[in-house]
């Protein structure tokens, strides 16, 4: 097996800053400090570098779900731990590692709900195209084809989430 690149550091860290201000422009107007949750583990350095890029007070969450096994998404949710930090009439962002059948996003959307917060929205790094389950993201870093994608936090059972840029495994 061999990564193939598929998004290089340079181009991610690239789109993030954008993203970034993209962001800051809509919250400008509304809130001076944002509620940014932080979708564990496969979030964490989308979620570290946006921040990072983000000229705002923000307030860090965390979550931790999963449901997907090897390659495929069980639709199953599994919540791990969950924010404890009161949200109501907050100004709150998922910011999600990649969305691909959107049951997991769903899931986490209905359940803070539930804490009225003032505004939720949500930002992604990667959007697979076949996406197609109508939950609005209102900030995406990049839409992908379908191929199951490792890296920048994404991970293999557990491994490659330490790789600085997005690819994809081939048999060679
Ligand atoms: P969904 O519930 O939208 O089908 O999948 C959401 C979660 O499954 C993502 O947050 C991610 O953790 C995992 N996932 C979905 N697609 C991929 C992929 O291409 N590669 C990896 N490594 N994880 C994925
Ligand atoms: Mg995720
Ligand atoms: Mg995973």
């Amino acid at each position: 097996m061999s990564v193939e690149v598929l998004l290089d550091e340079k181009i991610i860290k690239e789109r993030i800053k954008q993203l970034a201000k993209e962001i800051e422009n809509y919250y400008k107007d509304k809130t001076e400090t944002l509620h940014a949750i932080c979708v564990l583990k496969g979030s964490i350095h989308f979620f570290s570098e946006l921040m990072l890029n983000l000229n705002m007070h923000v307030n860090y969450s965390f979550v931790h779900v999963s449901s997907y096994a090897g390659t495929e998404s069980t639709g199953r949710i599994r919540v791990k731990s969950w924010v404890d930090e009161p949200l109501q009439d907050k100004y709150v962002l998922v910011v999600e590692d990649i969305v691909d059948t959107g049951n997991t996003l769903r899931y986490i959307l209905n359940y803070l709900k539930k804490y009225r917060p003032a505004d939720l929205k949500v930002a992604t790094l990667v959007e697979k195209e076949k996406y197609q389950h109508g939950i609005p993201i209102d900030f995406v870093g990049f839409k992908v084809q379908d191929v199951f994608l490792i890296g920048y936090g994404l991970d293999y059972e557990e491994k490659y989430r330490n790789l600085p840029y997005i690819g994809y495994l081939k048999n060679t």
